[in-house]
């Protein structure tokens, strides 16, 4: 078995490609897209799409001193924060991406939790069942509590760039 440098999971080795800033393994990353794909097929499994994007975003940081990688984590966690918050539909989340979006030169580089208790590796076995929604779910909920050093950044900078967060907060 090999260890996904980004999320720690473990998956047997494959050759195969990775996404070019968020740091996988091939075989994490082949994960990753076959959850999406489930999710691209069904309309129902849509609606935590944007869970599985931010969650598998913010378990592979990649390198501290690529800009792309730096804003990917802050802007994933800050949308994975606000959505856990308060359900808004994916149009509002998106929208709320585009927001932060504007604002992503001001994120600093975190440092990623030394492990994560639930991984890609715990999710794509039940890709497109049932249990798809639920799984995902629970992924993000333990991945943004993993993160637990870094929510006072991301919610202060969400006080900072987002109105909906700071609506929330009244
Ligand atoms: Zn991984």
């Amino acid at each position: 078995m090999e260890s996904c440098l980004g999320c720690g999971a473990l998956f047997p080795p494959q050759d195969g490609v990775t996404h070019a800033y968020m740091a996988s393994s091939p075989a994490c990353f082949a994960a990753f897209n076959q959850i999406l794909a489930a999710e691209y097929s069904s309309a129902l499994l849509m609606g935590v799409h944007r869970f599985t994007v931010d969650t598998w975003a913010v378990q592979h940081p990649g390198d501290p001193s690529d800009r792309r990688a730096v804003q990917s984590v802050g802007l994933h966690l800050a949308r994975l924060c606000l959505q856990l918050a308060c359900p808004i539909s994916p149009a509002e989340t998106n929208a709320a991406m585009l927001d932060f979006a504007r604002h992503k030169k001001t994120l600093e580089p975190l440092a990623p939790p030394r492990a994560f208790r639930m991984t890609a590796a715990d999710v794509a076995p039940f890709a497109g069942t049932q249990q798809h929604a639920q799984k995902v779910r629970t992924w993000a909920q333990l991945t943004w509590e993993d993160w637990a050093e870094h929510h006072g950044y991301i919610r202060a900078w969400l006080s900072r760039h987002c109105a909906h967060w700071a609506d929330l907060q009244q």
